[in-house]
């Protein structure tokens, strides 16, 4: 059975799918199958939207902090399904908050400008990963080559005037402290929130 929706540490995941244009270096689907024993997610093949509302009606949504759109790859390959699935979240669950988990590269997946498509998400939070546009590419191997790192902070910039929430996050102890400090100033410039996650 592939895994669609998973709850972790209070959160429920939704699992669209594993298409991705980055082959991140430290992508943990390089290690791992799972996060913590919620099952496979690696898919079988794309759940339809009509699936996953099901699979949401299944679930007590109260019970979860966020409704977040992560998995096993970049959930803004499939935008549309982004887009119809939280109008019907916001809907049916009004209380309900919606996070996308994002390379920050959904313009460049999507071929346009897609930052009103997440109007009546509630947070959006980009791996920013570095302050250094060569070593993001280094990094992450984006398919788009240079310009993915200006791709993601032009996003990040654009999608605030829609989203409450907008975070960019590096994960501690990767970088430097210089690097984190340029990184702040970046999110400053940007007018977005600085994120430190920590290492898992
Ligand atoms: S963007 Fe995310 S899913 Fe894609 S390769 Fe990087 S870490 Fe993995």
């Amino acid at each position: 059975m592939m895994t669609v929706l998973y709850a972790y540490r209070g959160n429920l995941y939704v699992n669209l799918t594993n298409r991705c244009p980055c082959r991140c270096t430290f992508c943990l689907r390089q290690t791992k199958d799972e996060m913590d024993g919620c099952g496979s997610l690696w898919l079988e093949r794309e759940p339809t939207v009509g699936e996953v509302k099901s699979e949401l009606d299944r679930h007590d949504l109260s019970k979860y902090g966020e409704l977040v759109f992560c998995g096993f790859g970049e959930p803004t390959e499939r935008l549309d399904a982004i887009v119809d699935i939280t109008k019907y979240v916001k809907e049916k669950y009004p209380s309900v908050s919606v996070r996308v988990n994002t390379n920050g590269l959904s313009d460049l997946i999507n071929g346009r400008d897609t930052a009103a498509d997440f109007a009546g998400v509630d947070a959006v939070s980009v791996s920013l990963n570095t302050p250094d546009p060569d070593e993001y590419l280094r990094l992450t191997r984006s398919k788009f080559g240079p310009g993915s790192f200006e791709a993601m902070l032009k996003f990040a910039g654009n999608v605030k005037k829609y989203v409450p929430k907008v975070t960019l996050s590096t994960v501690s102890t990767t970088i430097t402290k210089k690097d984190e400090e340029c990184c702040a100033e970046i999110c400053r410039d940007l007018g977005v929130t600085y994120r430190i996650r920590p290492f898992e």
